[in-house]
Parts: C-alpha cells; structure tokens; sequence
C-alpha cells in the first residue's frame, strides 16, 4: 500500500469506527493518525496519551472487527501508539495532501471559470497572439502588446495602437486580454467598444438622471477592471459629454495603477474635436502604428488560414489572393473564404485559375502600355521594336509580332481597333494573329514559353 491508498484505507476504517463507537469517544477517534499497515497491523499514532489508554482499554475488540471486516484478514488487529512529535508530523503530511486536493480542485474551477471570463470580458477567442502573423509591419506593435501583456501598467500606459481599418487593432488588443485570462487569471479585463461606451453612458444618464449614484454603478463598471481595453475611439469625435466621462473612466484607472489600451483608425490629433484633455491623456504613454502587411506577411496570413481550416489550396491561388489584396487583411481573408466557398460547393481544387475567375481582380491595374509589351517582347526574341511595328514578313519578326499583340489584347484588354491602330494595321489583322497565337500557344512549347516569360517579364504572373 502507498502512501495515499494507506490514508484511504485509513479514512474508510475511520468512518466505520465513527460509526460504531459511542460518541464520547469520536474525538480520540480523530485525534489517531495512520502510521503504517503491516502483516495485518494496522498502526496507529496519537499525540494524546488518553486516547490510547481509553481505546486500547474499553474498545479494541471492537476496532479489531470493524478493521477485520474492512481488510477482509481475519488476523488483521489495531496498534495504537502514544507519540507527540509523530502525531504532529503524520497530521502534517495529511493536511499537505489535503492542501494538494484542494488546490487540484481551484484549478478546474478556475479552467471553468476561464471561459466565463473569456465571454465576460467580450473577447473573440481567435484574436489571440498565437493567430497574429507577425511581419516587418507589426512586429513592433506586435512586441509591444504582448510586452503590456505580460506587465500590465508598467512601462506603456496607455497603449495607443492605431492604423487603417482591417490592419489587425482589435486582433492585437484582443491577444493582449486573452493572454491576461490565460496566464494571470486574477486580473479583471473588459473589452469594450467606443460606441457601446457612448451608448451605454448615455441610457445610464437618461434613466438615472445624472444621479450621483446611478452614476457610479456606471463608473464602476468601466474602472473596476485591471485592464481595460477601449476600441476605436474615433467614435468618440465632438461627443463632449462622452468625452468627459472617458476623461474620468481614464484618470480613475491610471490612478488606480490599471492598464489602458486604445485603438484608433488615426492620431488623436485627427480625432474631430477630442479635447486637449484626452489628446495629451492618450499620447502621455506609447503610440504605435500599424501599416499594410507586405507580400511575404500575406501570404503567411493565408497559408495559416488555409493549414488552421484544413484546407488544401495551391500555392498560386494563395499568391494570387496575397498579391492583389495588399491594403486590408480583413479584405485579404475576405478574398481568400470566398475562394474557399465556391471551390467546396463546386467541389473544386483551390487553383490560379479559380482564384482568378472568382475575384477577377483588375491585373492591369498595374497599367501596363502597349510600349512595355512591345519592348519586353523585342527583347525577348531579341529584333528591334521598330520591326515589331513594321511590316517586314522575317519569319522570326513575324512571329514576335504575333505574340506582342496576342499580349496586347490579353494583357490589357483593349479592342482590336485600339490595338491596329497602334500597330499600324487593319483590326482584322490583329484579330487574325491573336487567333493564331491563342490556338498555337497549347501545342507548340516555344511559344507557351515565349508568352509565360514575356508575361513574367511585365510582372502580370
Ligand atoms: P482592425 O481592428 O484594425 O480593423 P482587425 O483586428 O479586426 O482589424 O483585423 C481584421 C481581420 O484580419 C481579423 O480577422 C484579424 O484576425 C485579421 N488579421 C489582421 N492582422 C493579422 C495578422 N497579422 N495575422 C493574422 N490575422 C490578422
Ligand atoms: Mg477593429
């Protein structure tokens, strides 16, 4: 018998012998601690002379059969023993378990509690650090929250996270409440919005009057927190009661020693009409901006989209997506589901050419002219511009001139008539050498590889 199996066996003996002595006895009873069991001797320890004495004398028979009855050995029997110092140390050790269990048992309340928390505190569990990829563009801002994270109130405060719409604010300031809930679970975090802010201050004024003490239920609620994290304040712009309260929501947490973190599409200097009291409130700590991810950070975004989802996608669709939707992630995952839906209800791969037919994002925005097409192309098959716009019939010439046009057309979408009258020629010329690119380009490999590289060249692959 281990350590614990002989403290059970002990408790369960204990219950029993509760159960069958006489009342007057019950303290001695408690007051024995498990020692050892051996060879059927269940020893016990007491640090009260009277309870050995008392229960050897009066009642051990009848401990002997209760334990008999428990270890089913009918040579089992109980030795109690007098000693101080070992009572104390058994009974030492059995609180130490006791402690142990207990503590056991606040965990998974506490795990219980978490996710109550989560909801409470208004957070969207996949804005979470572990979802933020980070990139040259936010690794600062990125360094910074998990920093606050991990040292709420110390070196930035308030943290002021700003930048266009979509760029990752509320991931970022959220990743900071989750990472609070998880790893310091006493800390009180609210998540509120600037227009729930507003909306709420508002009813509360209406129905309570002003009243000093409705009014505080209302404070409470916004500064009884470790930390509090405020998204888009812009809304806040000319709202002058509003902006007063925050004043005080603001003043009361910083003098608590709380955490502030604000979110903003701008500076506070561009937030119409804040006042001079909140401008410098908000610059007083860490401003940090976040700007448009760059390819490589986008691409990450939606392969971790693509691998989270389980998704199998082809590695141009995901570079498709990456490459034309550069302002906005919010837009670039937007992008990205929708190839994602069309592709399972149709029961399709995730390929370039999906990608392209759904989202047809204007590849020509790049404005590639009919001049860059026809120099790439000179220099490819290395003659002169001046033969791809003459006429001569030099086989090679010729077949150049095809391809710049196929390209013309491809590329930039223009009619036949525009693209003649570049060229010089009539604009069932041109459709004829489109035609015949268009039906060579699959059968004959030079050719494929001609436009393929010609097209490289321009960056409209
Ligand atoms: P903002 O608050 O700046 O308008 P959000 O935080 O709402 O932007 O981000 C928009 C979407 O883009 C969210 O789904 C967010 O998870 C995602 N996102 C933004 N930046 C990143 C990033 N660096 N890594 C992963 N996802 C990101
Ligand atoms: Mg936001």
């Amino acid at each position: 018998m281990d350590n614990i199996e002989l403290k059970r066996f002990w408790e369960k003996v204990k219950e029993e012998l509760i159960g069958s002595l006489p009342e007057s006895v019950h303290p001695w009873v408690y007051s024995l601690e498990v020692s050892g069991y051996d060879n059927g001797v269940l020893t016990l320890v007491t640090g009260q002379a009277m309870a050995k004495d008392w229960l050897k004398k009066n009642h051990s028979s009848q401990m002997n059969e209760v334990l008999k009855n428990i270890s089913g050995n009918e040579n089992s029997r109980l030795n109690i023993i007098y000693d101080e110092n070992v009572a104390k140390q058994i009974k030492k050790e059995t609180e130490k378990i006791h402690k142990k269990e207990i503590e056991a048992q606040q965990k998974e309340q506490a795990f219980e509690n978490l996710s109550y928390m989560q909801s409470s505190a208004n957070l969207n569990l996949k804005y979470k650090f572990e979802n933020f990829v980070v990139g040259e563009n936010n690794k600062f801002a990125h360094d910074v929250a998990l920093s606050v994270a991990k040292n709420p109130a110390g070196k930035y405060n308030p943290l002021f996270i700003y930048g266009n719409s979509g760029l990752g604010k509320t991931h970022l300031m959220q990743a900071i409440g989750h990472y609070t809930i998880f790893n310091n679970p006493k800390l009180k975090v609210k998540y509120t919005k600037t227009d729930d802010y507003i909306n709420d201050f508002i009813s509360n004024s209406r129905r309570t009057n002003n009243s000093v003490e409705n009014m505080s239920k209302f404070n409470k609620k916004y500064t009884n927190v470790d930390i509090i994290l405020i998204d888009d304040i812009q809304f806040i712009e000319s709202k002058e009661k509003s902006m007063e309260r925050m004043q005080h929501t603001f003043d009361t947490l910083y003098n608590k020693g709380k955490q502030i973190v604000i979110t903003s599409d701008r500076i506070p200097e561009k937030i119409p009409r804040l006042t001079e009291a909140l401008t410098s409130r908000f610059k007083q700590g860490l401003m940090v901006e976040l700007t448009p991810p760059d390819f490589e950070t986008r691409l990450a975004i939606v392969k971790k989209l693509a691998i989270d989802n389980d998704i199998k996608a082809e590695r141009d669709a995901l570079e498709y997506i990456s490459k034309y939707f550069d302002k906005n992630v919010r837009e670039l995952e937007g992008a990205f589901t929708k190839v994602c839906a069309y592709a399972e209800i149709n029961n399709k791969p995730i390929s370039l050419d999906l990608a392209r037919k759904i989202l047809k994002c204007k590849e020509n925005e790049k404005k590639i002219t009919f001049d860059n097409i026809i120099s790439t192309t000179a220099q490819y098959f290395d003659i002169l511009i001046d033969d791809i716009k003459g006429s001569s019939r030099n086989q090679k010439v010729a077949s150049a001139r095809q391809v710049a046009i196929y390209l013309c057309r491809e590329i930039t979408n223009q009619s036949f008539e525009m693209i003649g009258e570049f060229f010089n020629k009539k604009h069932t010329t041109v459709m004829y050498s489109h035609e015949q690119v268009k039906n060579k380009i699959n059968s004959q490999k030079d050719l494929s590889i001609a436009v393929r590289e010609i097209k490289q060249a321009l960056k409209v692959l």
